[in-house]
């Protein structure tokens, strides 16, 4: 039997792989130098590492290094892209066009810049997760400033089709940023190949530390700028004040360098496993897929168990396995998952519906009980163990 309890969240966060901490560690301790200190070799080794780190990120996502910009994670980058858009363009135009199955952090960036004046577009998705791209195309206006659809969803692990949208983005002279925080590191991402202005990514959920992200700016054609959302000292071209968190920044350069080695052969591996789960459980009956199951991150299955009420379904499961509902919280009356009702699931079945996300330290084993203990609660025998 394996570990328990088993985790399968791994779209919610990662653990730290070991050699992201070792990478780490020695700016945590002996290395603990100011990366702005210019008079001595503390901040020469600290200035170093941050180097490196830009450069992996940037290897990873095809951008140059000088277009990385270190956050405190994903949701800080998403602030900075769209507040920094829109306070820079504003002249432009404010109108920004987004979409309902976006992180909160997007949407909620979004309804802070309504307030400040923005006119916010936020389309609908079709039932299988994906926006229709003509509705892009006809919700541009002329002061049209920003599109910002994400690259894959957290919840259902949906793939947008990036390179339509971009290509939409570009022939109406229109910066495209996406949050492709659930993206990197799981499938290929590139900035050039994928003719992206603007892109997010966090370190904790490619196998990194929390805490650490960053912002892809791009410098050629065209130079995207930004205004900065916080002021001080100047790091990091003026965009993102304040001393870097270079431990941080090395983990994420560790974890960047080794999602770009493995994610081929770890891609493959874990599709393999995502498979063998979603079947088996699909093969109980009564349960259905969240989302395309065709343009699909490799480790995210999201089901609805029709049969079974949600809050019980939850209770029981996560007793031995570490998974995330799809509503809100676990109150009596839960709110259903924003993303799952956008697509048109019902608040029942969206209520009713579980992320398995898996990861890097998944195993066979791990799967293989999943799907018994599963299948147990589904069929009623949960209560063969005590439910405390
Ligand atoms: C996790 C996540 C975020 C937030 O990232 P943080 O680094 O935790 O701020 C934003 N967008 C998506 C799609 C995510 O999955």
């Amino acid at each position: 039997m394996p570990g328990l309890p088993i985790y399968l969240d791994n779209n919610a966060t990662t653990p730290i792989d070991a050699a992201v901490l070792d990478a780490m560690m020695p700016y945590l301790t002996n290395q603990f130098g100011n990366a702005s200190s210019r008079s001595h070799s503390f901040g020469w080794v600290a200035e170093e590492a941050v180097n490196l780190a830009r450069e992996q990120v940037a290897a990873l996502t095809g951008a140059d290094s000088s277009e990385i910009i270190f956050t405190s994670g994903a949701t800080e980058a998403v602030n900075l892209a769209i507040k920094g858009v829109f306070e820079m363009y504003g002249d432009n135009g404010k109108h920004i066009i987004t979409c309902a199955t976006e992180h909160k952090a997007v949407l909620d960036t979004c309804r802070h810049l309504e307030k400040k004046g923005a006119e916010i577009t936020i389309l609908p998705v079709l039932q299988n997760g994906i926006i229709d791209t003509t509705a892009i195309k006809n919700a541009i206006r002329k002061d049209t400033v920003l599109i910002t659809v994400m690259y894959a969803n957290n919840e259902t692990g949906v793939i947008q089709p990036i390179r339509d949208i971009s290509a939409v983005a570009k022939e109406n002279n229109i910066l495209f940023f996406t949050d492709a925080t659930q993206a990197v590191g799981k499938i290929p991402v590139n900035v050039i190949d994928d003719n992206i202005d603007l892109l997010c990514l966090s370190a904790h959920k490619i196998y990194g530390p929390k805490g650490v992200g960053a912002l892809y700016v791009r410098r050629k054609n065209p130079r995207v700028r930004l205004s900065p959302q916080i002021d001080g000292g100047g790091h990091e071209k003026g965009l993102r004040s304040g001393t870097l968190n270079v431990p941080g920044i090395a983990a994420l350069g560790k974890a960047a360098e080794l999602c770009r080695l493995q994610m081929q052969e770890e891609a493959l591996r874990i599709k393999k496993l995502r498979d063998k789960l979603e079947d088996a459980l699909l093969n109980i009956g009564g349960i259905t897929v969240n989302g395309d199951t065709e343009h699909r991150l490799p480790n995210v299955t999201n089901l609805s168990f029709n049969n079974i009420k949600g809050n019980q379904l939850l209770t029981a499961i996560t007793k031995t396995i570490a998974v995330s509902s799809g509503s809100a919280c676990t109150s009596a009356n839960p709110e259903p998952s924003h993303v799952l009702k956008a697509m048109g699931v019902a608040d029942e079945s969206a209520r009713n519906s579980i992320r398995f996300g898996l990861g890097r330290f998944t195993t066979e084993e791990e799967i293989n009980f999943a799907i018994e203990e599963v299948g147990k609660i589904v069929n009623g025998e949960s209560m063969s163990f005590p439910l405390a």
